[in-house]
């Protein structure tokens, strides 16, 4: 009897000591600094920010995304999750905790993929904390469908050459490198054709356009890159994993990278239920609180379901992850995931926004941008609508059309074969009435 829901004692404490500190002392960067958590640091930044990374790194939650056998210190994607989920109320948290995206999923790649002198020269600095990393795939012309890409990669000599553009690659203008996916041979399918690149950002030729921003952020000051590849030339060495292989080690990047959204998102909607209940017990009208109003009430049992469902599912596929170390087998579940998500976090940052009132929606108070974060990750990583199809592909696998023109649960049949099967007591019945 396997089956456990408690944490054990000695990571439980690590645990309690990241939640006073995420609250203490990392939860005001995201005051102080907003959205600054991606710009390189800059010396007065340095002074306040190294000295919270090295307190994590004492306490041996530094970069626990990956496993001893990647080069990492992790614990497991369990214990991620675990941490993840209090990390994920702070903008900041990630960055002092070493464990953010997309930088996560590209330090898993190049650990899985990379040779050493790449990981010597890229892995090493992006589990240091001491640079930035973008992942660069979308293209204009399509990001949900990677057989659309047209960005091209032609050998020359010792060289490859990419030509084209990429879109939505986020953090690239503060990155240091860009890991680029490319057609490298147009005549087979597109499923063998591409492959994988490391291109450090400042390759001639490589020309951010324009920095995308989400709404609400100025034009051309985003963070996510539309990029031109204009004749960059890059060595043979900058291939990463075997050529044609982009594929399977997109999946191997973006597996990772849900299932973290997936924890982070946990935290934050735990902190919009936790305002909303703190509003409803603190405010008055109508002749009682609104934690009186059963439609408030509904509002806080609705989210505190949904919520926990969220969570156990969330764990759920960490641990299988854990469990067959390979992101294939638990396809299923990380899509089932990255479709509830944007879900979760959007009925329960409305329904906090709304228990607020008018506060609610002002830039004062953080559920427009939960609201806003909730529909991008309805896109990013994949698109809902394709996680969907997914889910449904695997689950319809391990089900086979019924052999007849009746549902093979049609009772009538099932009756006859039950009374068959019964047939020697249901006479006996018969005989005794
Ligand atoms: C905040 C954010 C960060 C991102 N970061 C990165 C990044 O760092 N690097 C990167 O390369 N990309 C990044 N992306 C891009 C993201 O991966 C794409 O937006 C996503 O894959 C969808 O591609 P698209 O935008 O081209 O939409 P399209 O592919 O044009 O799809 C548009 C819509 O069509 C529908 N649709 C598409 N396909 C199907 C289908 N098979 N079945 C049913 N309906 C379908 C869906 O409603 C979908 O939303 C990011 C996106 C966001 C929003």
């Amino acid at each position: 009897m396997a089956w456990d829901f408690e944490t054990d004692p000695q990571y439980q404490e690590l645990l309690d000591w990241a939640d006073a500190f995420v609250r203490d002392e990392v939860e005001p960067l995201d005051l102080a600094w907003p959205h600054q958590q991606f710009v390189p640091l800059n010396e007065t930044r340095r002074k306040v920010v190294d000295p919270l990374k090295d307190e994590v790194r004492r306490r041996g939650l530094w970069a626990t995304h990956l496993g001893p056998e990647l080069g990492g210190q992790g614990h497991g994607q369990l214990k991620l999750a675990l941490l993840n989920e209090i990390l994920g109320r702070s903008q900041w948290a990630p960055i002092v905790f070493g464990c953010q995206a997309p930088d996560t999923g590209n330090a898993e790649i190049i650990a899985h993929y990379g040779t050493p002198e790449q990981k010597d020269r890229y892995l090493r600095p992006l589990l240091d904390g001491e640079l930035f990393s973008s992942y660069s795939m979308t293209e204009p012309q399509g990001g949900a469908d990677p057989t659309r890409f047209r960005t091209r990669a032609v050998r020359d000599g010792d060289n490859w050459v990419i030509n084209g553009w990429k879109y939505f690659s986020s953090n690239a203008k503060t990155a240091a490198f860009l890991i680029v996916m490319v057609v490298t041979n147009p005549d087979v399918s597109p499923y063998q054709g591409m492959s994988m690149f490391l291109v450090p950002t400042d390759t001639p030729g490589v020309e951010i356009v324009r920095n995308v921003g989400l709404a609400g952020e100025r034009l051309n000051e985003g963070s996510h890159a539309l990029i031109h590849y204009g004749n960059v030339r890059v060595p043979a060495e900058a291939l990463l994993g075997g050529e044609g292989q982009a594929f399977v080690i997109a999946q191997t990047r973006l597996g990772g990278g849900r299932i973290h959204h997936a924890m982070r998102t946990i935290g934050l909607a735990r902190k919009a239920l936790d305002m909303m209940c703190e509003r409803a017990l603190s405010r008055e009208t109508a002749g009682s609180r609104l934690s009186e109003k059963q439609f408030v009430q509904g509002y806080i049992a609705d989210s505190y379901a949904q919520l926990a469902q969220f969570r156990l599912f969330v764990l759920y596929t960490a641990w299988e992850i854990d469990k067959y170390n390979d992101y294939k087998k638990v396809r299923k579940d990380i899509a089932a995931v990255k479709v509830v998500l944007p879900t979760v976090l959007h009925d329960i940052a409305w329904r906090a926004m709304q228990v607020h009132g008018a506060l609610g929606v002002t830039n004062e108070m953080p559920f427009m941008a939960m609201i806003h974060g909730a529909a991008a990750l309805g896109l990013a990583d994949g698109p809902t609508e394709v996680h969907k199809t997914t889910v449904a592909r695997q689950v319809l696998r391990d089900h086979r059309p019924s052999d007849d023109m009746w549902p093979s649960q049609w009772i009538p049949r099932k009756q006859d074969a039950a009374r068959a099967k019964f047939a020697e007591y249901l006479d006996l019945e018969v005989g005794n009435l």
